[in-house]
C-alpha cells in the first residue's frame, strides 16, 4: 500500500463493509477563513474523502473564490474535488463557461444546484428569462459540455418550495433523467426522516445513491438559522441537549460530537455506506466521526 504506515479501515466498527465519506466546503472570504480552510483540508486529507465539494454561494456571489478554491485542490492536494454550481441570476451562457472554465481545470464532478431566489428565501424563485430554470435543466446543461459526473440536492423533509412529497420527488427524478447519478440530502436530524424519504424516492424507481447530508453542530444557533432557512426541522431533543450550554463551548462540543455519533452509526447499522458531512470548513468534529465511522489515516499520495 504504497508506503503507507497506518491504513484505512475498510470495515466499520460495527464490522460491515466499507465507509465512504465526501466533504463539503465553503469558499474563504478573508485570510484567517482562508487558513482555517487549508488547516481543515490538510487535516481531514489523509481520510481520503471519495471526493470534496466546494460551494457556490447565492447568486454566483462566489464565483471567483469558488473556481480558485477547486483549482486549488485540484494542484495542490491529491483531493478529487466536486464544484457546486447554480443557475440563479445568470444567463445559459454565463452559466456555461463557468462550467468550460471547471472542466478546462480539470474539474470532472460538478453538484447541480438551482439555488435560492435572489430576494431571499420565501419569495417566488423567479429563473432568468435567459437562464437554466432548475437544477434538472442545469444538470442537461452540464451534460451537454461535458460527460462529467453531475450530483443534485435531495431534501428528506422536502423542498420548501414543493407543494407535495410526489412533485418534489418528480423534481429529483426530472435530475437524474438529465443525467445526475448522485443526490446529497440536506441535513436532517431524526434518521426516520431520512428513511421514509428514502422509501418514497425507491418507490418512484430511483436506484441512484441518495448520500445522507451529516451537519455535525458546530454552533447550535447557527444551525437552528440554517434550518429554518433551508425547511429542515430541529427535533426538541437536539435543542433540549444544547440548551444551557451558551457559555460552554467545551461541552457544547462533546455533546456536537455524541449527537452526530448517535446519528451516523444508527445510520450505518441500518445500511448506509456513504455519508457527506457539511463541514463548515472545521475538521475537528468531523475526523473524530470519520474515526468513528472506522476511518483512518493514508499517508499521501504524490500530488499529480
Ligand atoms: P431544484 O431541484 O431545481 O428545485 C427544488 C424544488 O423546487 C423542487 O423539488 C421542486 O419541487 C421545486 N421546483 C423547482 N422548479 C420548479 C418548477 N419549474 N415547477 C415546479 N416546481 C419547481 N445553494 C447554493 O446557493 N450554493 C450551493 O453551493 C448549494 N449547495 C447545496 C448542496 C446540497 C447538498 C443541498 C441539499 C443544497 C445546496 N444548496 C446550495 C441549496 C439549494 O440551492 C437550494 O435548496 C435551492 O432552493 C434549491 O436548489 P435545487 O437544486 O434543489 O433546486
Amino acid at each position: 500500500m504504497d508506503g503507507a504506515s497506518v491504513e484505512k479501515a475498510s470495515r466499520s466498527p460495527h464490522g460491515q463493509a466499507s465507509i465512504r465519506v465526501s466533504c463539503e466546503f465553503f469558499p474563504p472570504k478573508t485570510e484567517d477563513m482562508e487558513r482555517l480552510l487549508w488547516e481543515s483540508i490538510q487535516r481531514l486529507r489523509p481520510l481520503r474523502p471519495y471526493f470534496v465539494s466546494v460551494t457556490y454561494g447565492a447568486g454566483g456571489s462566489t464565483r471567483e473564490r469558488t473556481h480558485a478554491t477547486v483549482k486549488r485542490l485540484l494542484n495542490e492536494t491529491d483531493l478529487v474535488p466536486a464544484a457546486h454550481l447554480t443557475c440563479v441570476a445568470a444567463t445559459r451562457e454565463e452559466v456555461d463557461d463557468v462550467i468550460r472554465g471547471y472542466v478546462a481545470a480539470g474539474v470532472r464532478h460538478i453538484v447541480a444546484l438551482r439555488g435560492d431566489p435572489v430576494d431571499g428565501l420565501g419569495e417566488r424563485y423567479r429563473p432568468h428569462p435567459n437562464g437554466y430554470s432548475n437544477a434538472a435543466d442545469l444538470t442537461a446543461g452540464i451534460k451537454r459540455i461535458a460527460p462529467i459526473e453531475v450530483s443534485v440536492a435531495a431534501y428528506p423533509e422536502k423542498h420548501p418550495e414543493s407543494a407535495s412529497f410526489a412533485a418534489d420527488i418528480d423534481m429529483l427524478k426530472a435530475k437524474i433523467d438529465a443525467g445526475a447519478t448522485r443526490a446529497i440530502t440536506q441535513f436532517f436530524f431524526d434518521n426516520e426522516l431520512y428513511f421514509r424519504y428514502l422509501d418514497r424516492v425507491r418507490a418512484r424507481g430511483i436506484d441512484i445513491p441518495v448520500v445522507p447530508g451529516i451537519l455535525p453542530v458546530q454552533n447550535f444557533n447557527q444551525t437552528r438559522t440554517f434550518a429554518e432557512r433551508c425547511g429542515a426541522s430541529i427535533p426538541n431533543w437536539l435543542a433540549d441537549r444544547f440548551a444551557g450550554l451558551d457559555d460552554d463551548a467545551a461541552t457544547r462540543k462533546l455533546i456536537a460530537a455524541a449527537v452526530a455519533a448517535e446519528q451516523v452509526l444508527d445510520l450505518v447499522d441500518r445500511g448506509v455506506r456513504d455519508f457527506h458531512f457539511y463541514t463548515m470548513n472545521r475538521a475537528d468534529l468531523v475526523y473524530a466521526i470519520c474515526h468513528l465511522l472506522g476511518l483512518r489515516p493514508v499517508a499521501a499520495r504524490e500530488a499529480a
